[in-house]
């Protein structure tokens, strides 16, 4: 369970980033792209981004709809992703969708490790852990699969 400072700081973290979400918007030029859908809550998401040829990740957006959590968590991954390697985004990816299962996580990097651990907090709310996890399937699906990704 999370002491309440934990607590406290998720609940502040998800406020900030879905009244504030950062890139969020269309995005033109993507290379890649995925939709993604939670039937349980209702909430969307759209990642779009492009991959420069070496590999970078040189502009990421979303554009969504649905609960706090989720849209919070998309806004958070766009900011923690913008500027990072595919092989980067990978490790966070995989990083995140552990943590939010509860898992341990021990090879990130001390302050993704930091950032990523506020947001897995949902992992106390199982009913939310999708919420929090759809843009992170999304941003997988939209790699693997680029521009013509759906995940629905
Ligand atoms: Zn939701």
């Amino acid at each position: 369970m999370m002491d309440d400072s934990l607590r406290e700081l998720y609940q502040d973290v998800i406020l900030d980033h879905s009244r504030h979400p950062r890139h969020f918007g269309p995005l033109d030029d993507a290379t890649h792209q995925g939709e993604g859908h939670n039937p349980l809550c209702g909430d969307r998401v759209k990642i779009y981004l492009v991959v420069d040829e070496a590999g970078r990740i040189a502009d990421i957006k979303f554009e969504g709809k649905g609960c706090a959590i989720s849209q919070a968590s998309a806004s958070l991954m766009t900011d923690m992703l913008a500027g990072r390697t595919v092989a980067e985004a990978e490790k966070l990816m995989d990083g995140f969708l552990r943590l939010a299962k509860g898992e341990d996580a021990a090879d990130l990097d001390g302050d993704d490790r930091e950032r990523l651990d506020i947001m897995a907090g949902v992992s106390a709310f199982p009913m939310r852990v999708k919420c929090a996890t759809l843009a992170w399937h999304t941003m997988k699906s939209a790699l693997e699969h680029g521009t013509a990704a759906k995940t629905e």
